[in-house]
């Protein structure tokens, strides 16, 4: 016997998608809605409204997360979390963040006007600061909750006009002085579910809608520093140089071969910012400094790739007479998602008759930091020519219901399942 299977409203959800996407519209149909700017203040109160339409109860936690809950018919158990965010890159799509929430906001609105009841209550979130911004705190909301930030983190940060990150924060109506009462605990939630786009192409060259994910990427970082020795270009013989450029050059080369040649696909190394002194054209490169990345679903992918390109480090650096100073700036694990969670959606992809894809997020959510509190899963959205960060970034209408639908009877069966067993 088919099981009946609630559904969401599609349309509902393409006019909320273009409603958000007004705010921070620029001329190259981009959106320029980065955390705490205008047009990002003006989306929050857009946004509460919506929910405050649908008689949720709203509230703005002291790190500016907008959270609006629904009542459960057991008020006592732990609540089932899902959202996104709302901010965007510069000159970023409509899609990025804005369709988690929007498609919670979807969920919630079928619920009522079905008038489902829940056993949970479920809460949506739309957290602050997702994005790199100009205060230099990505994740900034998900991370406040989690622990993982406090109020001394805030203090004396300033984008580059100067202003105060507190002063930003209250704008959106956090509260920087009692920072830490935004922490959410364990024993608070019961489960944490986002979707994105999956921002690459895996699902797309599959012709797969929904993807389960199954782990978000661990990202390693570090500031390297080659000290060679600047001379003439013309007189100083080939085998009289230490060049840091031509030094760079080869480490960079080889991370790309170390990287290519792993076993795992989800392996990906990255130097992305690079340096040189005295940068001129008759004189040989002195100095070197450039970022090296590398990101997995594993610590160990991270760590052997690591140390296959460290070895080659001490070898160029022996080869070549220079100096390499190596100063670590980030070493974020990767967070698996919750095998319950994992399970349920599959399940429930399945009985709407689609097969998902499992795979990694290569890039970070902030379900990373919810993985630390509580049991997290993620679902994505096909990306089309896998393009995100750009005004181009789109997902098809039809994947977007399937998905929208995956989310609903994923948060209902949870809501059966967790804290019975
Ligand atoms: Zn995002």
């Amino acid at each position: 016997m088919p099981i009946t299977k609630h559904k969401i409203n599609i349309e509902r959800l393409a006019s909320s998608i273009n409603e958000l996407s007004r705010f921070g519209l620029n001329e190259n149909n981009g959106l320029d809605r980065t955390t705490f700017t205008e047009s990002e203040l003006e989306a929050r109160e857009w946004l509460k409204s919506e929910l405050q339409k649908i008689n949720l109860n709203v509230r703005v936690d002291e790190a500016a997360n907008i959270w609006a809950t629904r009542q459960g018919t057991n008020n006592a158990l732990p609540v089932i979390v899902f959202g996104s965010h709302i901010d965007t890159v510069p000159n970023g799509g409509k899609y990025d963040g804005a369709l988690g929430v929007l498609m919670a906001l979807e969920v919630m609105k079928v619920l009522e006007e079905n008038q489902i009841r829940t056993r949970h209550p479920f809460e949506i979130v739309s957290f602050s600061a997702e994005e790199p911004n100009p205060f230099g705190l990505s994740t900034f909301g998900s991370r406040a909750i989690t622990g993982k930030l406090n109020a001394n983190d805030l203090i004396g940060v300033k984008d580059p006009q100067g202003k105060l990150l507190t002063e930003a924060v209250k704008s959106a109506g956090g509260d920087p002085e009692k920072f830490e009462a935004a922490v959410r605990h364990p024993h608070e939630i019961s489960a944490y579910v986002e979707v994105h786009i999956e921002q690459g192409k895996r699902l797309l060259k599959r012709n797969i809608p929904v993807g389960v994910v199954t782990a978000i990427t661990g990202i390693y970082r570090e500031e390297v520093t080659i000290f060679g020795e600047a001379n003439h270009s013309g007189t100083t013989l080939m085998e009289d140089r230490k060049d840091a450029l031509a030094v760079a050059s080869e480490l960079i080369l080889s991370l790309e071969k170390i990287c290519k040649s792993y076993p795992v696909k989800e392996v990906v190394g990255t130097v992305g910012k690079l340096s040189l002194q005295p940068n001129s054209p008759n004189i040989i490169p002195a100095q070197v400094d450039f970022t090296l990345e590398i990101r997995g679903a594993t610590k160990n992918e991270i760590n052997e790739v690591l140390l296959q390109w460290s070895n080659k480090v001490e070898e160029i650096k022996n080869n070549r007479s220079v100096a390499v100073k190596r100063e670590i700036l980030l070493n974020q694990a990767p967070a698996p998602m919750d095998d319950k969670v994992i399970e349920v959606m599959m399940e429930q992809a399945k009985q709407l008759y689609y097969e998902p894809l499992l795979l990694g997020s290569m890039a970070g959510h902030d379900a990373t930091h919810m993985a630390s509190i509580t049991k997290s899963g993620m679902l994505f959205v096909p990306s089309l020519d896998g393009k995100s960060h750009c005004p181009e970034e789109e997902s098809r209408l039809e994947d977007i219901e399937i998905v929208a639908n995956v989310l609903l009877n994923t948060l209902l069966a949870l809501d059966k399942r967790f804290d019975v067993w």
